[in-house]
């Protein structure tokens, strides 16, 4: 069987793959969506399992698949997420497999999913403290994410990764304590900066805490310098925290973008591949697939999808436009 490459007219090859395998979530992130949550995908739209797996395999027989990584929504929502990662570990032995999880029920299915074969997890938590996080998840639920932290650990889904994202008046004050928290626990803390892809519209280039500020702030407290390892297509800027071993990374997609190194694509809940977060377009595989398109022609269909990356996701244009979809519609 021939395999092609997911590459673009700027040199890019793509081999990680995003998947989404709902757009539900069982938080309501103020920088994400609004309180009454959104009108979720209707059932018939979303990709089946067998349709899942399907298209993961083409992306990874045919296609140069390295990594996987399972986001949402929340993919823990996702009914018979355990089945479907043991399916794609079957077809995939050797691709890394991880999930990008808010880690509510994680400490009830962490030693599933390492036995199913999850490689690793990122889990998403803004603050330690449970009045800040129920401003801003809307949820009083930080107790659960901490134990999921600490199964996933237990499980063996190490280095455990932390995601954090700093909203101004709201927990910007808190990156040396979050910091502390991690570093204690030998988990790793990365901040993200905030992106226009909320389901509001509400993101302001003005209002977002910026890579400096965190720096900044940081430095308050302790000594970063530059991590050593070549940071190759990853989206974290790594330092070492007061000489090591611990770390922390900055993912400045905003105002330090790394879109010339980029190797991701993603597939949507409902089978559409988008080359890019904010991209206006997406190729609908799912359509392909229910009108009888075989393997091959799937592919070639996912090769032309890559091929039109932009070399930029222009957030900083004058022109910039918010995709249609939000993050959680997309998986982040
Ligand atoms: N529910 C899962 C979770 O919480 O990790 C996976 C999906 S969530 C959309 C993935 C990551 O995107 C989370 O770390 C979340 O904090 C982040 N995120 C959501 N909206 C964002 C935004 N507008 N800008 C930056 N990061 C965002």
């Amino acid at each position: 069987m021939e395999v092609l490459k997911l590459g673009d007219r700027f040199g890019r090859v793509a081999t990680d793959l995003r998947v989404s395998l709902t757009d539900k979530c069982n938080l309501r992130c103020t920088y994400c969506m609004p309180a009454e949550g959104l009108d979720w995908m209707p059932a018939e739209k979303q990709l089946t399992d067998d349709e899942l797996v399907r298209l993961i395999r083409v992306g990874v027989e045919r296609l140069g698949i390295e990594e996987i990584r399972f986001t949402g929504g929340e993919p823990l929502v996702r009914r018979g997420i355990v089945d479907i990662i043991g399916r794609v570990r079957e077809i995939s032995p050797h691709v890394d497999l991880s999930m990008t999880t808010n880690a509510l029920g994680l400490a009830r299915s962490a030693q599933a999913l390492a036995d199913a074969g999850l490689n690793r997890v990122n889990v998403s938590l803004d603050t330690v403290r449970a009045d800040t996080f129920k401003t801003i998840t809307r949820r009083d639920r930080v107790d659960d994410v901490i134990a999921g932290l600490a199964a996933a650990e237990a499980a063996g889904m190490g280095p455990v990764k932390v995601n954090a994202v700093l909203m101004r008046g709201v927990n910007d004050d808190q990156a040396p304590e979050l910091l502390r928290w991690c570093l204690d626990r030998g988990y790793e803390l990365r901040f993200i900066e905030q992106m226009p892809l909320d389901a509001q519209h509400g993101w302001q280039r003005d209002g977002m805490i910026t890579a400096d500020e965190i720096f900044a702030q940081l430095a308050t407290v302790f000594e970063l310098t530059p991590g050593e390892e070549p940071r190759g297509s990853a989206p974290a800027e790594l330092f070492l925290v007061d000489g090591g071993p611990g770390t922390v990374g900055v993912i400045a997609s905003v105002t330090r973008p790394f879109c010339g190194d980029c190797d991701r694509v993603r597939l949507t809940a409902d089978g559409q591949v988008r080359n890019c977060l904010f991209a206006r377009d997406e190729s609908d595989l799912r359509l392909a697939m229910r009108s009888g398109a075989t393997d091959e022609e799937i592919a070639q269909r996912w090769v032309t999808a890559v091929v039109g990356k932009l070399p930029g996701h222009g957030i900083d244009d004058p022109g910039f436009l918010q995709p249609d979809r939000p993050m959680s519609a997309i998986g982040g």
